[in-house]
């Protein structure tokens, strides 16, 4: 059996699962048929591709950003040059941008590649069985000694609620949704920009996909993000009336770059319930050594790729520090 299995390929999965890799047996699990969570990249066709979620990498803290240079070297990361305009001038106008080689979802690959993964399972129950837990997706029973779960913190309290402690359990934790927008620009017009930060709009972000060099074409490509109101308002209804909702987003981006409505085609509008979270949880991660139970995320920390690698690293060494008693391999 094997030891631990890590539930969620995003970037808390990716890397407690890759420093857990180093001593013991690990499996990973996603409900998603593509690895990286919130940092997934979505292909159309062959070449064409959209960072749907996670924008760019950015660091604060130094040990995630010798993380970032060690994968730019090793060239799985890079960085994004060009014209960035931000009208909210609330981010320093050097802060350097690094995105994938190939998508933002590169990251969570170079980290799990030789780790066995199962894809496509949604997973329903988990059940702690004394000797090993028991994790139930739609179609098939998984059994492990040790569980990982990186799920955002409502959807983690929902599957294991009756293994958590009570200081788990009311952490105040408020996951704010986003509306993303991914476009076709059929005009051969080029727009000069790489990405757009805006205020007071319904959209606050605008990315320019052409801009990452991945894939050569005569169209463009856009990744339109709508700000925190306007996503809160339509979260739980956008999917009854997407064209509605769509036209009113891309309304909005044609006045900002001047272009004719008919020149744009929509290609998915996407609802992410649990995108960021606003406020510190005050905690960096959760392990229990007795019920050989382990929780890591972003939301933990903060609202970034960093924060979900920074609590990896915290319960890696919570782990180290009060290791499961089960046989190494
Ligand atoms: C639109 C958007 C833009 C962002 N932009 C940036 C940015 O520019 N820079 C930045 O640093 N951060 C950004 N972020 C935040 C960043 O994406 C996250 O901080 C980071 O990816 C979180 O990683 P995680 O592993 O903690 O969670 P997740 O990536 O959410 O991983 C959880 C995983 O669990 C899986 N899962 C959930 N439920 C189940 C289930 N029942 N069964 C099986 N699997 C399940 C999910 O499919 C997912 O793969 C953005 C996020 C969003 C949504």
């Amino acid at each position: 059996m094997i030891d631990f299995c890590v539930l969620g390929t995003g970037i808390s999965g990716s890397t407690i699962a890759n420093l857990l890799s180093k001593k013991y047996s690990i499996q990973i699990i996603d409900k998603a048929k593509g690895i990286g969570g919130r940092a997934s990249n979505k292909k159309i066709g062959k070449s064409i591709s959209f960072d749907h979620g996670l924008q760019y990498y950015s660091a604060k803290d130094i040990k995630f950003r010798r993380q970032l240079n060690y994968l730019i070297k090793k060239k799985i990361l890079k960085f994004w040059e060009g014209n960035h305009i931000d009208f909210t001038f609330k981010n320093s106008l050097n802060s350097q941008k690094i995105i994938g080689v190939k998508g933002n979802n590169d990251f969570n690959k170079y980290l799990i590649k030789n780790i066995k993964k199962n894809l496509g399972q949604q997973i329903i129950n988990i059940k702690y069985k004394k000797a090993y837990w028991e994790i139930t997706s739609e179609d098939r029973k998984f059994k492990s000694k040790c569980i990982i779960i990186t799920f955002p913190y409502d959807q983690t309290k929902k599957i294991a609620k009756n293994y958590l402690n009570k200081s788990f359990l009311n952490l105040k934790v408020k996951m704010k949704p986003n509306i993303t927008l991914l476009l076709k620009q059929v005009s051969k017009s080029k727009i000069p920009i790489n990405s757009l930060r805006l205020d007071k709009r319904i959209i606050s972000w605008i990315a320019n996909e052409n801009s990452k060099k991945r894939f050569s074409s005569n169209n463009f490509f856009w990744t339109i993000q709508t700000n925190e109101n306007y996503s809160q308002k339509i979260i739980n209804k956008y999917k009854k009336k997407k064209t509605y909702y769509s036209k009113q987003i891309i309304k909005d981006f044609s006045n900002i770059l001047g272009l004719s409505n008919t020149d744009l085609k929509v290609i998915k509008i996407h609802g992410w319930k649990y995108s960021y979270n606003s406020k510190n949880s005050g905690k960096k991660c959760y392990w229990d050594k007795k019920l050989k139970i382990g929780i890591c995320g972003d939301w933990f920390i903060g609202a970034k790729a960093e924060s979900a690698w920074q609590s990896a690293h915290n319960l890696f060494s919570q782990i180290k520090k009060n290791p499961p008693k089960i046989r190494r391999v």
